[in-house]
């Protein structure tokens, strides 16, 4: 039988894992990203277990657990900083804090050469019964087995499976950024701290082995500030924001140098994201809002679900693999949508951060989909 050909367009986390994930199951890959190389922003993301679970199968969660910073417990507390006590995390334990361009770079590197071209704007895509082809900005066409379109929540291929609908703006921004940890020395260098409150939240952890501190302050935001997706950001109106809050946040918030914001929007889950030989996945299929710390994370349980459906499939055998696909993770990621957004809604006193996450923690993907494969 020969080996299913898959194109991923885009190179960021969901990208590269489904990269990593579909070559594991025997499918020949390219990833094509639109930027001349691969970069993040510079901020975090915290991998739950979950998602470090799918990477550890990966082989690349040593290299992960390396890098991160650990995220072992949330201390929750008032803008008085009085405490509203902690989330604990399901079986697995901890989450990483990940600087985004070291997880990366990691997951670029765990693949072969050849295997990603940046550079390369997917345009358009086209199929027939036989097989998918996809055009590129510089000229470049290539064709295919199957195409995953992991382009974010702007996604150009989300428009070849679904009506063209704008994403939905959250009414408020995020602050993001990192700073070294030792502007902070008497800071323990694995504690995340979460402070919430006055319809704002601020969250921190380390990334980077503990070096660095990321930081994110969720604030209301006016029309003008809506208009950016991703700006400067003034530490000056970052700490004007949370003036009079908790003296320990405002030390941290008086060390930060730079900022950058980040208009926060998601989307109605879709009707469906697969269409023929052509699937979504990450952002570009469930886009949500960050306040239960899952789209990276989910990008990456669609990754590994992705792969072990299309393995031991051919040519003939991939619209089946995806729609079974869609089938298991679109009910999934919809609840996590749903949930995203009505915890962006508790930005007050009556917010309980122990909520049980076993649900989303303790989740198997690859036992899931292996019984999607043999149902
Ligand atoms: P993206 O990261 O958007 O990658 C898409 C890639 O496609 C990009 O590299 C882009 O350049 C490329 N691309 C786009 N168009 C084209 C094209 N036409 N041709 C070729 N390439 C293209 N998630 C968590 O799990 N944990 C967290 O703690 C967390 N914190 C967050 C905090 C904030 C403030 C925000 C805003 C989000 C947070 N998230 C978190 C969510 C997470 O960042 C995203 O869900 C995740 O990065 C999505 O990954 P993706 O690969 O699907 O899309």
């Amino acid at each position: 039988m020969s080996s299913v050909r898959a194109v991923i367009v885009g190179g960021g986390i969901g990208g590269l894992t489904a990269a990593l994930a579909l070559r594991s199951a025997g499918a020949e890959v390219g990833v094509y990203e639109q930027a001349p190389y691969l970069g993040e922003v510079g901020a975090g993301v915290a991998i739950a277990p979950a998602g470090m679970r799918v990477l550890r199968r990966l082989g690349v969660a040593e290299e992960v657990t390396r890098l991160a910073g650990t995220v072992a417990a949330v201390e929750a507390r008032r803008p008085d900083g009085t405490s509203m006590g902690g989330p604990s995390f399901g079986a697995g334990g901890s989450a990483m804090g990940m600087y985004r361009p070291d997880l990366v770079e990691t997951l670029a590197a765990a693949l072969p050469d050849g295997v990603l071209h940046t550079g390369h704007r997917c345009v358009t895509f086209g199929q027939d019964e036989r097989s998918a082809r996809v055009a590129f900005d510089n000229g470049v066409s290539v064709e295919a087995d199957m195409v995953v379109g992991a382009d974010g929540i702007h996604s150009v291929l989300q428009h070849h499976v679904v009506e063209p609908r704008p994403p939905v703006f959250s009414g408020r921004i995020a602050y993001r950024g990192v700073l070294p940890a030792d502007r902070l020395p008497d800071w323990p260098r694995d504690a995340a701290a979460l402070w919430n409150g006055e319809g704002k939240r601020f969250l921190t952890f380390p990334v980077h082995a503990g070096e660095l501190r990321n930081f994110t302050g969720f604030v209301p935001a006016d029309e003008e500030m809506r208009e950016s997706w991703s700006a400067p950001g003034d530490p000056a109106a970052l700490a004007a924001e949370f003036s009079g809050w908790d003296p320990r946040l405002r030390e941290l918030i008086a060390r930060i140098e730079t900022t950058f914001r980040w208009g926060l929007y998601d989307r109605d889950p879709l009707p469906h994201w697969t269409r023929g030989r052509l699937t979504l996945l990450g952002d570009a299929a469930h886009a949500m809002l960050p306040h239960m710390g899952q789209g990276a994370n989910q990008s990456i349980e669609d990754a590994m679900a992705l792969a072990t459906l299309v393995r031991g499939r051919d040519a003939a055998g991939v619209p089946e693999a995806l729609i079974r696909y869609e089938r298991l993770r679109r009910d999934r990621t919809a609840l996590i949508q749903e949930g995203s957004r009505v915890n962006g809604a508790r930005m007050n006193t009556e917010y309980r951060p122990g909520v049980d996450r076993s649900g989303i923690d303790d989740y198997d993907i690859e036992a899931e989909a292996e019984a999607e494969r043999q149902a």
